[in-house]
């Protein structure tokens, strides 16, 4: 599969990093003007900006995050929400409740019970989910797969999830094949640490110890044919400089084989979970999150960025408008826990909002909320989507899909107050969609479809 060194050159980020540990203004003014250009930036423009300490600057920064987020994907922010599908796992990760030492009562939803979950997650509004299993024999990949088949084959009163992200241990090609066949939409997997001490650290046994297996997890990916992937870290493990390079590193050397980067990058910071004790020698603050997120905004413009309810709704405000373009909502990380049943949760969360709650916020922050799934319906994946997305023409249809999955979501499943603020918002930006090749026209008509009954319509 290639050598490590291709994705991440310890060696080469750490002479980065210590080569820009003190940037001058100038140098950094020189960088925000390549940034302002939406093209990206190399390893060592982004070492300068995370060691900037300038205030100024830093507004700079946020303030280019700011529009490049709006010029590229627009005002859109889109939902999805975890499912837990099964708490057994082989691992012994440490910042996971889920470890194998837990001595707890473990779950694995039946197929009935993903049924009755997907219909919880339906009623609340979901179209889209992401799926979460542990590592273990008993979720074997036929598991996975009949998991999958029935969640797109529960219809519920109006709606259904029409898209299944999915994140699964890193497995072989041949699994990778049978993802692909039964129609995931990205395929989700974090290296959690690049940096390779501390991985081995975290990850003392298990399967998951396998550094190497976890990095070239992706390329087995692109080699069984799924060409819409997700990476990430969980900050607070390392240095968070280090790891924003190797994420950066890891992105470009997907783009430059595969002509295809990351679908998207997440953003989870370590968080607090039964039996978890680690003590952690580089804790992320809030400040230094909104930070990261900014600089990955503009290291990588075109590509997608997730945050959770890991984070309080006020942090997550904030990262809504300097790069996040979606979001989990009224989120819960414990299998069968949408509806009445309690079991062990993955770790705590901080956004306790229900999903009408959560979009209402963004809604009075002028923001559109979307449940849009179409580009993986409609073949939009891979280079196909990099096309479009790296030219920073997706808004165009983004915005139209963001109204139309809203209009449904009001008439199906918001109170009175979110509709009424609801319909305020579309009038806003139905005004703004460009009117070049009938867009608007057309979105004018299909809102009104809606109203009449149809649904699931898209671009
Ligand atoms: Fe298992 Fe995943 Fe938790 Fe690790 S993070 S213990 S692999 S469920
Ligand atoms: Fe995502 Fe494509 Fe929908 Fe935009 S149009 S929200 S990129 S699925």
């Amino acid at each position: 599969m290639g050598k490590v060194t291709d994705i991440i050159d310890e060696g080469k980020i750490n002479g980065i990093l210590e080569k820009t540990k003190s940037p001058n203004k100038e140098k950094v003014l020189e960088i925000l003007t390549k940034a302002s250009l939406q093209k990206g930036l190399d390893l060592e423009e982004i070492g300068y900006l995370l060691h900037t300490k300038d205030k100024d600057l830093w507004k700079q920064i946020f303030s280019i995050a700011k529009s490049i987020k709006e010029d590229i994907y627009g005002e859109r922010l889109v939902f999805f929400a975890p499912l837990y599908i099964s708490s057994y796992c082989v691992n012994d990760c440490e910042y996971c409740a889920f470890h194998c030492r837990n001595n707890i009562p473990r779950k694995k939803l039946t197929l009935k019970e993903v049924e009755e979950q997907t219909k919880q997650l339906i009623d609340m509004g979901h179209k889209r989910l992401l799926l979460e299993f542990g590592e273990h024999p008993t979720n074997d990949i036929d598991y996975i797969i009949d998991v999958i088949k029935t969640i797109y084959a529960t219809k519920h009163r109006n709606g259904e999830i029409r898209r299944v992200n999915v994140n699964i241990a890193a497995t072989t090609v041949e699994d990778y094949i049978k993802l692909k066949e039964v129609g995931i939409g990205t395929y989700q997997l974090f290296q959690e640490t690049y940096h390779r001490e501390t991985y081995e650290k975290m990850h003392p046994r298990g399967p998951k110890s396998d550094y190497e297996r976890q990095l070239f997890a992706h390329d087995r990916a692109f080699a069984g044919g799924i060409d819409d992937i997700g990476l990430g870290v969980l900050f607070g493990l390392y240095d968070y400089k280090f790891e924003v390079l190797s994420l950066v590193s890891h992105a470009q050397y997907l783009d430059q084989k595969y002509n295809v980067g990351p679908h998207t990058l997440s953003v989870p910071r370590f968080q607090p979970a039964d039996t978890v004790d680690i003590k952690l020698e580089h804790a992320v603050s809030e400040e230094e999150l909104l930070k990261i997120i900014a600089i990955l905004r503009l290291a990588v413009p075109y590509t997608g960025m997730i945050i959770s309810t890991r984070e309080k709704p006020e942090t997550r405000s904030m990262a809504f408008e300097i790069g996040i373009s979606q979001t989990s909502a009224a989120s819960c990380t414990s299998p069968g826990g949408y509806g009445k049943e309690k079991n062990l949760e993955q770790f705590n969360l901080s956004d306790h909002r229900n999903l009408g709650e959560v979009i209402e916020g963004i809604m009075q922050q002028g923001l559109l909320p979307s449940f849009c799934t179409a580009c993986y319906r409609e073949g939009r994946t891979g280079e196909d989507f990099m096309h479009i997305a790296k030219p920073g023409e997706i808004h165009n249809l983004c915005r139209p899909n963001a109204i139309l999955t809203l209009k449904e979501y009001l008439i199906d499943y918001a109170t009175p107050e979110v509709k009424n603020l609801g319909e305020k918002i579309i009038e806003k930006y139905l005004a703004q969609i460009s009117d070049k090749g009938n867009r608007r026209k057309e979105t004018e008509e299909r809102l009104e479809r809606i109203e009449k009954g149809e649904r699931d319509l898209y671009f």
